[in-house]
């Protein structure tokens, strides 16, 4: 990461190779996001992480509530965003570098582990963005993901 506080953009995250995935959605939007947990957004983890889902070197930046905002907020789905929600930590992951950056508010330590699961392979139930993504990078760099 070349400079950590300067705000994301799509552009940062070469398709299938780079994804991004929401922790925690808060603000207004915490009631609804439980009840909407099993449809949508970051919840509770598979049991197993996609197979073949390499070891990763873990970067975790704690940062401040404003900082992690900066960084997450352009991720936040439109539907979020309309419910008043606030993005309590993120994250990317690298597969053809192996790499994966974890961003986490100060105040939502909590959020931490969920992130470094999404590091390890594992997705949400119902999703399956970490696998996909795997399965991009082996196309895009063979050599590193067998
Ligand atoms: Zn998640």
């Amino acid at each position: 990461m070349k400079n950590p506080a300067r705000p994301l953009r799509r552009a940062d995250f070469p398709e299938a190779a780079g994804i991004l995935v929401w922790a925690l959605v808060g603000g207004l939007a915490w009631a609804i996001a439980i009840a909407l947990a099993l449809l949508a957004g970051c919840t509770v983890n598979r049991l197993a992480p996609a197979e073949g889902f390499p070891k990763l070197e873990e970067r975790v930046h704690v940062l401040s509530g404003k900082e992690t905002r900066d960084i997450c907020a352009p991720y936040v789905p439109a539907f979020w965003r309309a419910l008043g929600g606030i993005p309590y930590g993120c994250m990317r992951v690298e597969l053809c570098e192996g790499t994966c950056d974890v961003w986490i508010s100060e105040h939502s330590p909590g959020g931490l582990a969920h992130e470094l699961e999404h590091c390890r392979g594992y997705d949400h139930w119902f999703e399956s963005t970490m696998a996909d993504a795997l399965a991009g990078a082996r196309r895009i760099c063979p050599e590193r993901l067998p």
